[in-house]
């Protein structure tokens, strides 16, 4: 298997679209990393440029050590899965599967038979070898093209939102059984997506683009609990953001004065009071500590908000709540247990420790 290496990568289209701008990256052998990001901001062609379909306008591709900047795609061994998966209608799923291999040129007749009788064990549609694209669904459809572009044995599997055009719930069972088929073979996968949820719960590391960079690059609960930046904050879960300027700076604390509330939060060395800042507090990171079922106590607590709740859900295993304080900002908490004595119109107390704010920059 092989490492995919990014050195200074850039690609202007027209002299107006600077659509990547110097990145680098390096994606470790076996590792699945996510390209995650708002729509425009240079997934696809950060991908495209690995598979060898956009030529860089400055920077370095290196797949398995080997400098690939220049070659076409085909000398590259990637397999890649877009989107609409375009399998080729007139042929069988065993024709399509082989497509790759008999281009190749270089198997016997049997060493193909055998690899797509084992792709097709391995995307569990073992079955199937005699039927067309069209006697299958979208999510048989979609492992197919999966085994299509694995049978050539690629060194790196690359995916443009391959689960876009699926319904929630398949897309949430294929999401699994990608990754189940990822660490079986072990093979080095670069994901596209601009679903949040997608890349924080598929990836070994994501990397969070914002207008042809890298914001942040890391594993998902390090960048979701950790964002480096307002953007990230905002792009990856729900966040609640303050915005405001730093006042008083005290023991690595900072009192940040926001027009509504003051918030103080664990500060870092570069911080500096007049910085303007915002506040990240993920909403699991709220307590009560007044209401019916915590009993909890207002002693000591930091960063109090007193308010009124507006609107709750279940998410499963935990409740949301929608929070208006007194002076009319919106919350938004995520509470594990159930939802008793916490019901619209109910006046509460919550309170986050400082060290639970994360101070960012904007
Ligand atoms: P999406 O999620 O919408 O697919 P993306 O993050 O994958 O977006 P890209 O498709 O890489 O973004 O596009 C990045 C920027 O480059 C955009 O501003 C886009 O309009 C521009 N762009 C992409 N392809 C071309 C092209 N062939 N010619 C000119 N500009 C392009």
């Amino acid at each position: 298997m092989s490492e995919i290496t990014l050195e200074g990568v850039s690609k202007r289209y027209d002299r107006d679209v600077l659509a990547v701008d110097d990145i680098d990256l390096e994606i470790g052998s076996g590792e699945f990393v996510t390209l995650v990001g708002p729509s425009g901001c240079g997934k696809t062609t950060t991908l495209r440029t690995i598979a060898g379909f956009e030529k860089p306008t400055a920077g370095t591709v290196r797949i398995g050590g080997e400098d690939v900047t220049g070659a076409p795609p085909y000398e590259r061994n990637t397999g890649m899965v877009f989107q609409d998966f375009a399998l080729f209608p007139h042929m069988t799923v065993r024709e399509n599967v082989a497509y790759g291999m008999e281009a190749d040129g270089g198997y016997s007749n049997a060493e193909i038979d055998d690899r797509v009788a084992e792709m097709l064990e391995l995307v569990e549609l073992p079955d199937t070898a005699d039927r067309y694209p069209d006697q299958l669904s979208g999510g048989q459809q979609q492992r197919i093209a999966l085994a299509r572009a694995l049978a050539p044995k690629p060194d790196a599997l690359l995916l443009d939102e391959p689960l876009a055009s699926l319904d929630k719930k398949l897309r949430e069972q294929m999401q699994v059984e990608l990754r189940r088929i990822q660490q079986e073979i072990g093979i080095t996968t670069v994901f596209v997506t601009h679903n949040q949820e997608e890349a924080l719960t598929m990836s070994d590391r994501l990397a969070v683009m914002n207008e042809g960079r890298f914001d942040q690059v890391g594993p998902p609960g390090d960048v979701y609990d950790e964002p480096d930046s307002r953007f990230v904050a905002d792009f990856l879960g729900t966040a609640n953001i303050f915005d405001g300027s730093v006042t008083t700076l005290e023991d690595g604390r900072a009192t940040v004065d926001c027009a509504d509330a003051e918030v103080t939060a664990t500060a870092d060395t570069t911080t500096a009071v007049d910085d303007d800042v915002a506040v990240v507090v993920r909403p699991e990171r709220f307590r009560f500590v007044s209401g019916a079922t915590d009993g909890g106590t207002r002693a000591g607590a930091e960063n109090v908000f007193e308010g009124e709740i507006t609107f709750t859900r279940h998410l499963g295993s935990s409740v949301e709540f929608r929070l208006e304080t007194v002076a009319g900002r919106e919350l938004v908490v995520v509470h594990r247990s159930g939802l008793e004595g916490y019901d619209p119109g109910e006046q509460v107390t919550i309170a986050v420790e400082a060290d639970d704010c994360r101070l960012v920059s904007r």
